[in-house]
């Protein structure tokens, strides 16, 4: 699901737990042995909290947080306040520098407290605060994307985002966009300064997106301000600055793409980030109790237990469906014949978005019936057809949350209808989505998943919790939904559901795999291909999609398997524990008070409390 259009960072669990002054930017990542549940454990030793403390850190985090968003109108932006919108950080070395003095005057302050001395709610967005800002200094001063990502710059995003929220009047938002174009000149120089070795992959990258942002400030626009009621000299003003505008990305694109000619034959600077840097990203942005390595060998231990499990089904099943044929000696390629022949069993194309429609209050229905966590009815979830501008980002379903600046607003299930597929599109895309697996999705998406623990999120998040939310928790809570969904009798144990389970799963354990072993392996193309195409039993323009997202991202593709395998080890080890006296709602009601939190943080909060 995309939840947010802003990157969530956050820092090593081991470093941040611990303590603040421990908290050192330059320590080394987590390695070795920690197993989840011995993760250090010093969120919670001392429950002892101040009333004047927790007052005095709330003014100070909660002002720091405006400060961050000051300093960061695109964030703001992207946050939902649209105040700086006309405003543009120009990525010069400036700015790095200035960004650098603010972490470090940041860090000291933020260290005067002492988390250990706050209440449990305040600790977490102490941890997350602190995260925040180290990981930013990390990557300004050793992850340096800034340097050899090109497609990190690109005027697109706010400007799209302004034209297509209406926040202001149709007036206003052009004059907003003016400002920005306005900039943009300025903005490219300090892009074009600061990019040097850049990988092959990542200037690409650029020159496709820039010539997107070229598309945003074509004729449609040029069509759009002429239809407005600004005034003549202002249309004149705008054409003229949207021109500029165009001439600068021009120049951008030319230049990347000089850049590539210039490479040759030559890679250029490898995308594969290595181990060292690889192991400080995941723990930066994952904040999980793993290291990248124990999250890998989990993950390569899951994908053989879904094999496995997968190919009894398979076994079972056979007869009913291919009466007399004789079963393939390889079980892959036994268990690929039958996902394949199950696949056809799907809704029809025009009835994708009502059965989506019927499923969920039985989704609800079945959660209360089984207790297997509270629900809010007075927050309604509304199905939707995605909004034109939302839509050819590639996914089909989504959640759309109010954030934290639109407290009151609904939340949405976007589904795009199928009108604009082919029909060998339309059957491709209801293959994947089949009658199994559009369920499975509906849990995801919906109801336990993503739209539930935002429901239950929102009710202990404030803007800290909100805006540096930890992306691991809220996909592994997605994830683990749908196995927890399963066990507790959705699908009534059918052997298919398991079956197709096991292959929508497998793609959250193939990406985590993968995804370390391109980057830090030297997993080749072929091999990532393989895997994909012949274990996880994924279509080839899937697979070729992912290997592409392999090469541009590292680390994000892992936060899905990695917040789940942490919540279920987590509720199995809780179960073991508390034997009889364990409830499985209240283990979830509990595990989702406390807010987007890092799952580790989590955990602790939670074990102390027992
Ligand atoms: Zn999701």
């Amino acid at each position: 699901m995309r939840l947010s259009l802003f990157k969530i960072c956050a820092l090593p669990a081991a470093l941040v737990l611990l303590s603040l002054s421990a908290c050192s930017p330059d320590a080394p990542p987590q390695t070795g042995s920690t197993a989840p549940s011995e993760v250090v454990p010093s969120l919670v030793e001392q429950p002892a909290t101040n009333v004047a403390l927790d007052a005095e850190f709330t003014n100070y985090s909660e002002s720091l947080m405006q400060r961050m968003l000051q300093r960061n109108p695109e964030w703001s932006l992207f946050s939902g306040r649209y105040d700086d919108a006309h405003r543009v950080t120009l990525p010069d070395e400036t700015r790095r520098a200035d960004d650098l003095l603010f972490i470090d005057a940041e860090l000291a302050q933020l260290a005067q407290f002492d988390p250990l001395s706050l209440s449990p709610a305040l600790r977490i967005d102490h941890n997350l605060l602190s995260n925040r800002l180290q990981s930013m200094r990390w990557y300004l001063t050793e992850f340096r994307e800034w340097q050899w990502n090109p497609s990190s710059y690109n005027a697109a995003g706010p400007i799209g985002l302004i034209l297509n929220t209406p926040y202001a009047s149709e007036e206003d938002r052009l004059r907003t966009v003016m400002a920005r174009m306005e900039q943009l000149p300025a903005y490219y120089q300090a892009a074009r300064a600061s990019i040097s070795n850049p990988t092959r992959e990542h200037t690409e990258l650029a020159m496709t997106q820039n010539r997107g942002t070229l598309n945003l400030l074509g004729s449609s626009l040029q069509e759009r301000v002429a239809a407005s009621s600004l005034e003549s000299a202002e249309k004149a003003r705008f054409e003229q600055l949207r021109q500029e505008a165009v001439d600068t990305i021009e120049g951008f694109v030319t230049e990347m793409q000089n850049i590539v000619s210039d490479l040759g034959d030559s890679a250029g600077k490898d995308f594969r980030i290595g181990e060292d840097v690889y192991e400080y990203k995941f723990a930066f942005d994952i904040q999980s109790g793993f290291s990248a390595r124990q999250m890998y060998d989990r993950a390569m231990a899951e994908k053989a237990r879904l094999h496995d499990s997968m190919d009894a089904i398979t076994i079972e099943l056979w007869p009913k469906y291919f009466a007399g044929q004789a079963m393939p000696e390889d079980r892959l390629q036994r268990i690929g014949r039958l996902i394949d022949h199950l696949s056809d069993q799907h809704v029809a194309r025009e009835d994708f978005i009502s059965e989506i429609e019927r499923q969920i209050p039985l989704l609800a229905d079945f959660v209360s019936e089984n207790q297997l966590l509270e629900q809010d009815p007075t927050r309604p979830l509304v199905v939707r057809e995605t909004p034109e501008y939302m839509r050819g980002s590639g996914a089909g379903a989504s959640v759309s949350a109010p954030g934290p600046f639109n407290p009151t607003a609904d939340t949405y299930y976007n589904v795009t209808p199928l009108d604009d597929y082919t029909d060998e599109q339309a059957a491709s895309y209801l293959r994947e989505y089949n009658h199994w697996v559009l369920q499975i999705l509906n849990i995801h998406e919906a109801i336990p998943g993503h739209y539930t623990q935002l429901v239950h999120g929102n009710k202990s998040a404030g803007l800290i919790k909100s805006l540096l939310r930890n992306g691991a928790m809220i996909e592994g809570w997605a994830v683990y939904s749908e196995r927890m969904m399963l066990e507790a009798g959705w699908g009534d144990q059918q052997p298919e559901m398991w079956l197709m389970y096991g292959k929508w799963n497998l793609r959250v354990v193939t990406n985590a795999i993968m995804d370390y072993a391109v980057h830090v392996l030297g997993m080749t193309q072929q091999q990532a291909m393989d895997m994909m195409l012949l274990e996880a039993f994924q279509e080839q323009t899937e697979a070729d999609n992912k290997w592409r997202r392999i090469t541009l991202s590292q680390v994000q593709l892992t936060s899905y398997f990695t917040g789940y395998a942490e919540i279920y080890d987590f509720r199995e080890r809780t179960k073991q524990q508390l034997g009889n006296e364990f409830d499985l709602q209240s283990f979830h009601n509990q595990f989702l008070s406390y807010g987007n939190a890092p799952v580790p943080a989590i955990i602790e909060l939670m074990q102390a409390q027992r």
